[in-house]
């Protein structure tokens, strides 16, 4: 009898055993895929972890379904990096597993499949259009199909969707996931519960003079005739002579930038007809080869710091690049892979979060053409599938790898450098779903197991990173100075409270503001404004009663959508239209206190008329592509100003802020968590660094009620080091990370009482052992979401304590809960270095 154990992707436990013939047990290796049959009839994909003859366990065991490879997908050094993952962060290999693997790769009984939309088009169309060129849909070839495969995409012509199981009865056979799968292969199918945002290319803006007027006559009878408008005259002269020299169409915003003028001028001269516009497609992420240019000359702060990092490597494996924002971090980065890929080794590139950074991936393509891959959980499955093979057969197209934190996941076999780029960004820690695990501390020991190197940077960087680097396990380098001379932007706090008083505010501006403003547009420069609400106004009160619509399933009140005139909870999502008159009292008073993004740009629209006002939060950036297409007008100058939320701190490179203001600080600063005041400065440092980046000194404008807080002092006068030791003594003292590590179970259920019951128990089981270290059962700020109730347990480890002994405790205590009847329907969530 052979045996194997497979890991399913489910939170149960870590492996199940399944019987193979001798013949499947000698193909078989570790890492590769099965399809197993699961329960009365599930099946699951599922990876083999263990290959044996003998020891059966003490159940009836299956015979498994189908082997699905040829060649194991996953490799040895994933499996003890996930092995390393489900230990730390406490939760199974399957949960791993299903974080791990691009969907495509485990298709199970709950999978719906589709036709892909640019095949099942283009077969619809086909009847009605005859044979037109079909060069964006990819064309199917039916011939190259197997009978099966033909049975399933017929089936999908009449049903837009269908269940794995559903083909089990069309096929009328249990083992179809290798057909699925040779289907999606061709690109004909795809499973549906993925959703993905592809990448539009970008495109960027050229003009050149419609043919009428291309003859020196014509083009001089255009010039006279346009003698009453003379700044459009000027762009067409600027035309002229910028196109001169190339005879090629000119780039528009070059053009506008040359002409000194608006972009409406140039838009008038395109509806007249007499420009022409051409979009040229510059691609964002498939790099369609074309010339690659020489890295940069580093100056002397980036000579130094590059050679410090080196240094450093010689006796620490983890490097942490402090260095301010526009420091020309990125460019460093840029040696080091240049001098890692040339030794043959792979590199991985992290950024918190990968819509954003379209403007990193150009600019590594440029240095590094088609070495650079780009793997997000977003890409299509096919995409990630793709990149997913590369890597794992070491193919120079994926030498280097940009992703967000699941790319840590890929089967990487000769690593030799990791970046993990703007480290101290909460969203590399997963919240949910389990693994709850923090991209950054996995990536360190990702490194670890594969003896590779790695920089973490940032220009505030973590109290933990700066922490491990204080104590030396760490290097530590610097840089100080912003690249070529530009200064760091001057920021000043504007006292609301004062300026109230003295009824110097217009809605939400204070004259300071707006006089900054302003100066800042008759300079031409642009604006961004932080504000770190979306929606109108977050609360809706009764100035009668003083009751606020709240949501029926979440404790939370509502928040005014202006746009949509509606109510809604940005917890749940539930939404209502605007109440007229109180539901409590009936009164009429409604008042709405706070403000968000959306009533920042009505007040602009009204302070700046003839000023072309944008906005950037969740509700603006929701659409596939909103986002790009917004940093797009942002970079082609089409937007005088610009509101948005935290959105706005991350990583971007604009030209032409001139100023950055802050509506209010004093939302950040009370935000009831230990690391709110880090995350305060982060933010206001990261949002002000968005402050001219060019020659010119860039101006920030902070607004508070607090202008004498300590964090608000060290953001304007840019002293990390200060806010680092304060906070870090506050840290120790209140027994918190960096000193301390944190557990955070959460508990939830419908009922308030079992919730509280359970956590009471859980508690008291926990603190028979870790004493004091335990603290709660305690309500978050909001205790009730989508209608569960909530509340959270806190363990706390000195350092003196054993980590794993403590896990391994914790576990026990769970395992005799699960036990209890009474709290069977509670979930028990288990959150290690919680954020
Ligand atoms: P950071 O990553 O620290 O925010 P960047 O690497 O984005 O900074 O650099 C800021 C700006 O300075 C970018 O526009 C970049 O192109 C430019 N820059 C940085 N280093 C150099 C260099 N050595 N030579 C020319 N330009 C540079
Ligand atoms: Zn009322
Ligand atoms: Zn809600």
């Amino acid at each position: 009898m052979y045996f194997i154990d497979v890991i399913l992707p489910i939170p149960l436990k870590q492996a199940f055993t399944y019987q193979v013939n001798r013949d499947e047990a000698v193909f078989l290796k570790r890492g590769m895929r099965v399809a197993v049959p699961f329960g009365k009839s599930k099946v699951y994909t599922g990876i083999v972890y263990g290959i044996y003859n003998d020891n059966p366990p003490g159940y009836d065991t299956k015979h498994i379904d189908q082997i699905l490879d040829e060649q194991p997908i996953v490799t040895e050094t994933q499996l003890k990096h996930w092995e390393w993952m489900s230990a730390y962060y406490m939760c199974t290999l399957g949960e791993v597993i299903r974080a791990a693997l691009p969907g495509a790769f485990l298709l199970e009984s709950d999978t719906m499949v589709g036709l892909r939309k640019d095949v099942s088009k283009h077969n619809i169309d086909e009847a009605s259009e005859e044979n037109t060129s079909v060069s964006e849909s990819n064309t199917i070839d039916e011939s190259e199909f197997t009978d099966d495969e033909f049975l399933v995409y017929e089936a999908l012509q009449h049903q837009s969707q269908l269940h794995i199981n559903d083909i089990r009865s069309i096929l009328d056979r249990k083992n179809v996931v290798k057909v699925l799968e040779g289907l999606i292969q061709k690109k004909v199918i795809e499973v549906q519960e993925e959703v993905h945002e592809q990448y539009t290319p970008k495109l960027k803006r050229y003009l050149q003079l419609a043919p009428p007027y291309t003859s020196e006559e014509k083009l001089k009878e255009l010039l006279d005739s346009l003698s009453r408008a003379p700044k459009q005259r000027e762009v067409l002269m600027n035309l002229f002579m910028l196109s001169a020299q190339t005879k090629k169409p000119v780039d528009a915003i070059l053009l506008q930038k040359k002409s000194n003028t608006s972009a409406a001028v140039v838009k008038t001269l395109v509806e007249k007809k007499i420009l022409e516009e051409y979009l040229i497609q510059k691609d964002r992420v498939e790099y369609t080869g074309g010339a690659v240019s020489e890295t940069k000359q580093l100056n002397e702060a980036q000579t130094l710091a590059l050679s410090e990092v080196k240094t450093h490597f010689e006796t620490k494996d983890v490097v942490l690049l402090h260095g301010v924002t526009s420091s020309g971090k990125t460019e460093v980065y840029v040696r080091l892979i240049e001098e890692m890929i040339a030794t043959g080794k792979q590199v991985l590139y992290m950024l918190p979060e990968i819509a954003l950074t379209t403007q990193l991936i150009s600019r590594l393509q440029n240095y590094f053409g088609e070495t650079v891959a780009v793997y997000h959980s977003k890409y299509s499955v096919n995409e990630r599938v793709e990149v997913w093979q590369n890597v794992l057969e070491s193919k120079p197209k994926a030498q280097i790898v940009i992703g967000a934190r699941s790319s840590l996941f890929l089967p990487f076999s000769n690593l030799g450098l990791i970046i993990v780029d703007e480290e101290h960004e909460p969203s590399f820690k997963q919240y949910n779903p389990s693994p709850r695990y923090h991209a950054r501390d996995s990536a360190v020991v990702l490194g670890n197991i594969h003896n590779a190197k790695l920089v973490l940077g940032s220009a505030t960087p973590s109290l933990e990173s700066y922490h491990n680097s204080e104590t030396g396990k760490y290097g530590l380098v610097r840089l100080t100075k912003r690249f070529g001379n530009v200064l760091m932007p001057d920021i000043s706090l504007i006292d609301i409270k004062e300026k109230h008083r003295k009824k110097l505010m217009t809605g939400h501006f204070s004259d300071t503001l707006l006089e900054a403003m302003r100066e800042a547009i008759s300079n031409k420069e642009q604006i961004i404004l932080f504000q770190n609400r979306r929606g109108y106004s977050p609360v809706v009160e009764c100035t009668t009663c003083g009751v606020s619509p709240q949501c029926p399933n979440c404790d939370v009140s509502l928040t005014y959508h202006q746009y949509k005139k509606q109510l809604r909870c940005h917890y749940c999502g539930y939404h209502m239209a605007m109440l007229r008159s109180c539901m409590a009292c009936g009164s009429e008073t409604l008042d709405t206190k706070g403000f968000g993004t959306e009533q920042i740009e009505t007040e602009l629209n009204h302070l700046f008329p003839d000023k072309v006002v944008a906005r950037m939060d969740q509700d603006t950036t929701r659409g596939k592509n909103a986002y790009g297409k917004l940093i797009e007008r942002l970079e082609n100058e089409e937007i005088d100003i610009l509101v948005g939320t935290q959105m706005l701190a991350k990583g971007l490179d604009f030209r032409n802020i001139g100023l950055v203001g802050v509506m209010n600080a004093d939302t950040l600063l009370y935000f009831p968590d230990f690391r709110a005041h880090e995350r305060s400065f982060q933010l206001l440092q990261q949002v002000s660094g968005r402050a001219g980046r060019t020659e010119k000194r860039g101006k920030v404008l902070i607004q508070t009620y607090n202008p004498h807080h300590l964090i608000l002092q060290q953001v304007s006068s840019n002293e990390y080091e200060a806010m680092y030791k304060q906070e870090a003594e506050e840290r120790y003292q209140y027994k918190y990370p960096p000193y301390y590590r944190t557990i955070r179970i959460t508990f939830k259920d419908k009922s308030y009482d079992k919730m509280d019951k359970a956590s009471i128990w859980f508690g008291r089981a926990l603190e028979q052992k870790l004493k004091e270290h335990v603290l709660g059962p305690e309500t978050p700020p909001v205790g009730r979401v989508r209608n569960l109730y909530i509340t959270n347990v806190l363990v706390k480890i000195p350092k003196q304590q054993s980590l794993a002994k403590t896990k391994g405790y914790i576990s026990n205590v769970q395992r005799s809960f699960n036990t209890i009847k009474e709290f069977s329907t509670v979930r028990v969530s288990i959150d290690v270095d919680n954020y």
